[in-house]
């Protein structure tokens, strides 16, 4: 494995990079493809948002259930899944 910034060669348990100092954990191959997967919801967000504005509540709220089930710390999602759930059954669900 080499450093991301210099290119320096660098042993899987090391943690920062020996000749610059670059913090190796921030691009370690699992945290790829976690930025990835992250891309990947944003293209289903944009989906889900673009079937809340046509009205097609249901289409929307499964999108967003299915991205909260995988990134359940977004908050943008979350907000997101309650607008859409809050149209689908009009406001009886507020309390
Ligand atoms: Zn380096």
């Amino acid at each position: 494995m080499v450093c991301h910034r210099c290119g320096s060669p660098y042993k899987s348990e090391d943690r920062f990079c020996g000749f610059c100092g670059y913090n190796l954990s921030v691009t370690n191959s699992s945290n790829f493809v976690t930025m990835h997967a992250i891309h990947a919801k944003d293209i289903q967000y944009d989906l889900g948002l673009l079937y809340f504005k046509e009205g097609k509540y249901q289409e929307a709220l499964e999108i967003f259930e299915k991205i909260q089930k995988e990134t359940p710390d977004n908050l943008q999602v979350i907000n997101m899944y309650e607008r859409t759930r809050e149209a689908l059954n009009g406001s009886d669900l507020n309390p």
